[in-house]
């Protein structure tokens, strides 16, 4: 690019405000133009829902920088209330109309950052313009949910929509009090998750007394006297004081398509790893874009902050003629619902299928800290990797503590293009109140190590729909057996095992389960050193629980 003396970004959030605030450490002398169609710059978009649900009280901390703060750390040209409507790329000037007074002007660039986030989808159904109905994106948004669920006859929200933003809602709802239904059009909540790894946080929203309506959709709104109905495809009415439309998000795209930029078979905009669009002047970042997915490689639309963040400063980055390439996305995420944490990193096993990727997966069921320590909380992961070298694939995990920690690790495993081997070897920080000496981590390498060696062979869950003549063998005690088994499991815990041969046939495949996995493998070494066909279920019969749970056995 020639000398860059005029900077024109669009969008004065997450990409937006990293793009301006990096290009100025860059150059003193650049004029540096924000433009933000709403009245706010860099809030936390992120934490509105905390503020909903009573965590962040104070409505000020969401507001991380303001015009004037930037223009007086960064000298930034930052314009609210301006709208960029439309690009001329043969003039190299935006247009620009002011949203209070109509006024439209045209404002040149050297170079142009596009980083116009992601809107809310808002499916044509009758009554979606309800005032009552709401989206979340911006401070604005968040008032009008404020003012609508502090109606005085509000006793109930309808969230449409379980994936991140919609279980957050969830729980910011019952924080403020309300009654909470959430109505989702598939079989779980958390469509990225696996179904299984999601169900948990099912359970979750049952212990604290959240409705959850899983394969219904919402097919109208109709007021109603005292509120608003919302009509369920299954002929069923809710009767509500709001709605949140909580159901994904799309790329804002329309500038750059109308100015005649490529976009992605994902509706986002199209950027190379140098994250310019096809036309060298204009940069575009964040959730307009499309990325291609690390594991995949496949193009994809992730919405969320820390690629946005990141991409922002390449952004500046390239302008400036700096090195450096964005390296895909890899959807690392977390989540909170009530007592629980859901974390994720790569590819769910169900994009993985999809993909038509080999795979191979193991779970493991561990203490987020030594469990001779107080307050010691079960961890469930989920680890998928590449059956022909080990190099991990993805990971989900869920639990009350210590989640983020284990799929942070993980992120940067998988980024780093390890393998599972890897995974044993990682020497993570410990002691008795914060991990075991076995880390998860570690764990999840030791099993899925195993697997590739050949030390065990496993069995999975789907099997159980074609049982041949396999026998399937729990390990655990007497005790745990009466508590629930799978149907026509044998019973010979594992300590017994030596003693009660005789009643295992050698001519039948043992399909062998315990609790969480560990017992089931010991049980599997030692009955194939003596000459037995035995498998291991990992992750145990809480993984059946999980997978029952979610009506995996029923598809
Ligand atoms: P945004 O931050 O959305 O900024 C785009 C801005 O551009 C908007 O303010 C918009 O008004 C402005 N704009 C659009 N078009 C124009 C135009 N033509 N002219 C002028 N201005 C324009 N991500 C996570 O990783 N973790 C989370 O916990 C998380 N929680 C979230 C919770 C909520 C409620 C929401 C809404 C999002 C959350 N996200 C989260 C997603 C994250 O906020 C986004 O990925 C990130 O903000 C994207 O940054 P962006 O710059 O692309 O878009």
């Amino acid at each position: 690019m020639p000398e860059i003396k005029r900077i024109v970004i669009v969008g004065g959030v997450a990409g937006g405000a990293s793009a301006a605030a990096r290009a100025r450490r860059l150059s003193e002398t650049a004029h540096i133009v924000l433009f933000e169609r709403g009245p706010h710059v860099s809030f936390a978009n992120c934490g509105l829902p905390y503020h909903i649900g009573g965590d962040i009280s104070d409505r000020r901390k969401l507001l991380v920088q303001t015009p004037e703060s930037l223009r007086a750390r960064f000298n930034l040209d930052v314009r609210v209330n301006s709208e960029v409507v439309a690009i001329d790329r043969a003039a190299k000037e935006v247009l620009v109309r002011e949203r209070l007074t109509g006024r439209e002007y045209r404002e040149p660039y050297d170079a142009l950052v596009l980083s116009p986030g992601a809107e809310p989808v808002r499916p044509p159904v009758p009554g979606a313009g309800d005032p009552r109905v709401l989206t979340l994106r911006n401070l604005e948004d968040m008032e009008a949910i404020l003012a609508a669920a502090d109606g005085a006859s509000v006793e109930r929200a309808v969230v449409v929509g379980a994936g991140y933003i919609g279980l957050e809602m969830a729980e910011a709802f019952d924080g403020r009090g309300l009654e909470v239904v959430v109505v989702e059009r598939l079989p779980q909540v958390l469509s990225v998750a696996d179904p299984e790894m999601a169900f948990p946080l099912q359970e979750e929203l049952a212990r604290n007394h959240v409705e959850l309506r899983l394969n219904v959709s919402a097919k109208a709104f109709v007021p109603a006297e005292n509120g608003l109905d919302v009509l369920l495809d299954d002929g069923s009415l809710l009767r509500c004081g709001l709605a949140v439309m909580a159901i994904g998000v799309r790329p804002e795209a329309k500038l750059a398509r109308e100015a005649g930029l490529e976009l992605g078979p994902t509706g986002g905009i199209r950027v190379d790893d140098r994250m310019t669009t096809s036309d060298p002047a204009i940069l575009a970042v964040g959730d307009a874009v499309e990325v291609r997915d690390l594991v995949t490689g496949s193009p994809a639309a992730i919405p969320l902050a820390g690629p946005a963040n990141r991409q922002g400063r390449l952004a500046a980055d390239v302008i400036f003629g700096r090195p450096g390439r964005y390296k895909d996305t890899q959807g690392t995420s977390v989540v909170r619902v009530f007592d629980q944490t859901f974390a994720m990193t790569g590819a769910s096993e169900k994009a993985l299928a999809r993909a038509g990727r080999p795979f191979r997966k193991i779970y493991v069921h561990t203490a987020d800290h030594a469990s001779y320590y107080p307050g010691a909380k079960p961890i469930a992961l989920k680890l998928l990797f590449d059956p022909a070298d080990g190099r991990i694939l993805g990971a989900q995990a869920v639990g009350q503590a210590g989640v983020d920690k284990r799929m942070d690790v993980l992120a940067v495993a998988l980024r780093a293009g390890l393998t599972v081997f890897d995974l044993e070897d990682l020497e993570l920080s410990y002691a008795p109140p914060y991990g075991s000496a076995k880390d998860p981590v570690n764990m999840a390498g030791f099993v899925a190590a195993n697997v590739l060696r050949g030390d065990v062979s496993d069995w999975e869950l789907e099997e159980l729909a074609n049982p041949g003549d396999a026998l399937l063998l729990d390990v655990r005690m007497p005790e745990e057996f009466a508590q629930g088994t799978i149907p026509g499991a044998l019973n010979v815990p594992v300590d017994d095992l030596r003693g009660r041969l005789s009643e295992l046939p050698k001519d039948r495949e043992l399909r062998v389960f315990c609790q969480v996995g560990l017992r089931g493998y010991v049980a599997c070494r030692m009955l194939s050193q003596l000459g037995y066909r035995c498998r291991n279920l990992s992750g145990g019969y809480r993984i059946y629980g999980f997978w029952k749970g979610a009506g995996l056995d029923r598809r």
